[in-house]
């Protein structure tokens, strides 16, 4: 007998577009919630679950946002619940992200007894000044006893997420975040720098000139970042993503080999056992169902976007439909541009069978130019079998992405 799973789509991303309040530097579509429109929210979402639950096996699931936990425990088990129905749990790898502010052990718990076994902590600083310029709800100490919980709950695959480059954040402040950060211990740590957005208070202060952006300091901040997480027992798999090959706590899930049941395209080796294999699935080009206002989806070749809007999406689904906004057909050697774009973000790079398995093409016959561009520049190295962005190529990943687009 046929099994109809092997071919369903095996990653699920949820958003969850709810904040406490709107950082400043932050693009993501959320809003501040109100207890009707977030109830409103959880049954339209359920009915989106129900939709798409046919075509779906996670093997991997994220909730994002927005912020997640900021969900109460019955809305959370009414979701869990429902995918429970629907045959939505049991992924290898399952993410929510939390906000420090929002984690209690009746929280942790609940997901633990539902098969979350990751979670993807918003730090962003240690530093309560710069907390408080980001416009964070949470203080430093309440990083480490969320933490703390969430370790008490049983969770050995924590994952803290960190910002440099922020606006009066010295080299010193950034290495006692970084200091701080790797002793917790966490099993991933994730580093991106500020990004001025249009239509963000940073942005604005940035134009009105209430400081200046010192591109010199960001690169040094990245060149730490890289040193110390590495010192520390990290191993980078992608521009701004490091992770352990082993938990730091001992439990019967903290095998290495446990980790690797995903299927993102890569080999045992090619990422350490505690990478993110959701987002390994969207380098490599595979295919996911994204859930919840502007979220994106990505299935067999045809990308859909959901209203960036939280009552649109709740009428739309209650009039029985998904609420898709747009849907784009790529092209074959377009989508092909962009997964080569994509999976060079990674450590890794494109092995060039791998590449040709994923997306129909040869990196060396339609990139070949590309390619040699890249390595005379020292960005990027090549074999027989593969071709890689060098350390120095990492830090300018997405100038050397661009070339590969079409
Ligand atoms: S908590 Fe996250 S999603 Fe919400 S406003 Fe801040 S950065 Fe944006």
């Amino acid at each position: 007998m046929m099994d109809s799973s092997a071919s369903c789509v095996a990653s699920l991303y949820v958003h969850v577009p709810f904040c406490a309040q709107k950082c400043a530097y932050c693009a993501f579509y959320s809003e501040a919630s109100s207890g009707e429109l977030v109830n409103r929210y959880v049954a339209a979402l359920i009915c989106e679950m129900e939709i798409v639950a046919d075509d779906l096996k996670p093997k991997t699931t994220f909730f994002g946002g927005g912020t997640p936990s900021l969900l109460n425990l019955r809305q959370w088990e009414q979701i869990l619940r429902a995918m429970e129905k629907l045959n939505l749990l049991g992924a290898d790898e399952f993410t929510v992200e939390c906000n420090p502010a929002t984690v209690s052990s009746d929280k942790a718990n609940l997901f633990r007894d539902f098969g979350v076994n990751r979670v993807s902590m918003g730090v962003q600083s240690l530093d309560e000044k710069l907390l408080d310029r980001l416009g964070r709800i949470h203080s430093r100490e309440m990083v480490f006893k969320s933490f703390d919980i969430l370790r008490r709950a049983g969770f050995d695959n924590l994952n803290l997420d960190l910002m440099f480059a922020i606006p009066a954040q010295t080299m010193d402040i950034w290495r006692d975040t970084l200091n701080e950060a790797v002793a917790m211990q966490s099993e991933h740590l994730s580093s991106y720098e500020v990004i001025y957005e249009d239509d963000t208070p940073l942005f604005a202060q940035m134009k009105a000139g209430e400081f200046d952006v010192d591109e010199n300091l960001a690169c040094e901040m990245y060149d730490e970042l890289v040193l110390r997480a590495t010192a520390a027992g990290f191993r980078q798999y992608e521009v701004a993503n490091f992770a352990r090959s082993q938990s730091t706590v001992h439990s019967p899930q903290s095998t290495p080999g446990g980790r690797l049941a995903g299927d993102c395209g890569l080999r045992t080796g090619d990422i350490p056992a505690f990478a993110c294999r959701h987002n390994a699935n969207y380098w490599r080009g595979g295919s996911f169902y994204g859930l919840g206002p502007s979220a994106t989806s990505y299935v067999r070749g045809v990308r859909t976007k959901n209203w960036p809007n939280t009552q649109l999406y709740c009428e739309q689904l209650e009039n029985g439909r998904r609420a898709i906004e747009s849907t784009e057909e790529l092209p074959p050697l377009k989508r092909a541009g962009e997964t080569a774009a994509f999976g060079l973000r990674m450590n890794a790079g494109w092995p060039f069978a791998e590449f040709q398995h994923v997306t129909g093409f040869d990196l060396r016959q339609d990139w070949g130019s590309e390619m040699t561009q890249l390595t005379e520049r020292g960005w990027a190295s090549r074999d027989a079998n593969s071709f890689q962005l060098t350390p120095q190529g990492l830090r300018f990943a997405d100038s050397a992405a661009e070339l590969f687009l079409r």
